[in-house]
């Protein structure tokens, strides 16, 4: 039975027809399932930061890139549309897709791009799913575990097979609930568990706000759709993807962090230009794929001394923030410019940080890892989580 609803107001997450007001400017979102982005996009999306937002894409805790500082938000949406990024007013905010980063190019028990595609264009002409929240997660894990480990709403966790007969277990807020097999019985697994939710708790931003009878219910109903669940052990977290790697098919693979998570448009237009695949992460990597060994060797020759971090010991693989003061009303501290004051004091940072300016949080990754929250007093305090 529906109960009441605690997503109360409208939904705040931000995206590119329905902007967030902070207080340096209007904020934009432009979801990238998957975290893919194309060169030409990148550069599209590069230009209107620099012409109309503060001159830098944000990278996101979800694999999006945020513009800020928008000035003109209907032109900042015209360039997102005619790039192709905005396919769908109605399902501009739902389309919230993880996917490892690395399937189909390194490791991994099968590659995860056929169902993330398959996903995303259901996804968009499901007329239910454009209710969900702009908080509602699907993971797509190739069984490395790193898409699992976030805590999607709803996830397929890939075991063999391809096509017709890809196997994967519907994990529905952590619990594997069962098995389905095929592209297309996977993506309505994953879509059945949405509308579930929608009809069970229709206020519900996550999984996580459900009660216990609703959670029962749901899992219940999905159960009954699903084969017997296939399990098997998850591996270890993997290390940042930063620094050169070789895909599994002899090419190279480039993965980068940039200062404070934000990507100069300058330097934006310069990645663009490499005309190769582009890979957002949640850990806010930014990674170029299937590149020629003397490609790669230029990159990285031209486009490190220009910000882009290749070196996995640098803290800022390690350490992301929230935008503080005086971008954030809310924020106690200038979190940004007191982070870069500890970074370059030369720490060493081998636990996962997340720098904020108020107990809201914003931005946090979801794995485990340290928060520096500022208090009113002036001062930060940490607390693992
Ligand atoms: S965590 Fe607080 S200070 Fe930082 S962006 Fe969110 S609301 Fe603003």
């Amino acid at each position: 039975m529906s109960q009441p609803s605690p997503r109360s107001g409208t939904d705040r997450c931000p995206g590119v027809f329905s902007t967030h007001a902070a207080a340096d400017g209007a904020v934009a979102r432009i979801r990238l399932p998957g975290g893919r982005i194309r060169p030409d996009q990148l550069e599209k999306l590069a230009q209107a930061a620099a012409e109309h937002g503060d001159g830098y894409l944000e990278l996101t805790a979800r694999g999006n890139l945020q513009l800020r500082g928008i000035g003109d938000v209907e032109a900042v949406a015209e360039v997102v549309v005619a790039a192709g990024l905005a396919p769908s007013s109605s399902h501009d905010m739902v389309r919230n897709i993880e996917v490892s980063a690395l399937t189909g190019r390194i490791g991994g028990v099968a590659d995860g791009w056929p169902l993330a595609d398959r996903l995303d264009e259901r996804l968009r002409v499901d007329d239910a799913a454009a209710e969900l929240s702009g908080r509602f997660l699907f993971g797509i894990d190739d069984g490395r575990g790193d898409v699992l480990r976030r805590g999607p709403d709803v996830c397929a966790l890939l075991h063999d097979g391809e096509g017709d007969t890809l196997r994967a277990d519907i994990v529905v807020g952590g619990a594997p609930l069962g098995s389905a097999t095929g592209l297309d019985a996977i993506v309505s697994a994953l879509l059945e568990v949405a509308h579930a939710v929608l009809e069970i708790a229709p206020g519900a931003w996550r999984i996580a706000d459900l009660s216990d009878e609703q959670r029962g219910d749901l899992e219940l109903r999905i159960r009954a759709t699903l084969g017997p669940v296939i399990g098997g052990a998850i591996p270890d977290p993997g290390d940042p993807i930063v620094g050169w790697f070789d895909q599994d098919d002899g090419q190279v693979l480039l993965g980068a962090v940039v200062e404070l998570g934000r990507l100069p448009a300058r330097l934006g237009e310069f990645v663009a230009a490499v005309g190769a695949p582009i890979i957002v992460t949640p850990d806010r990597e930014i990674i170029l794929c299937d590149l020629d060994e003397g490609v790669a060797e230029t990159v990285v020759r031209v486009l490190a001394p220009m910000g882009l971090i290749f070196d996995a010991n640098s803290p800022w693989a390690r350490v992301s923030c929230c935008v503080g003061a005086p971008g954030c009303a809310k924020s106690h501290a200038p979190v940004r410019e007191d982070l870069l004051e500890y970074v370059d004091g030369g720490v060493e940072i081998d636990t996962r940080e997340h720098w904020v300016g108020c107990d809201r949080g914003c931005g946090a990754p979801s794995e485990p890892h340290v928060r520096v929250e500022a208090d009113p007093q002036g001062g930060y305090r940490t607390q693992r989580r």
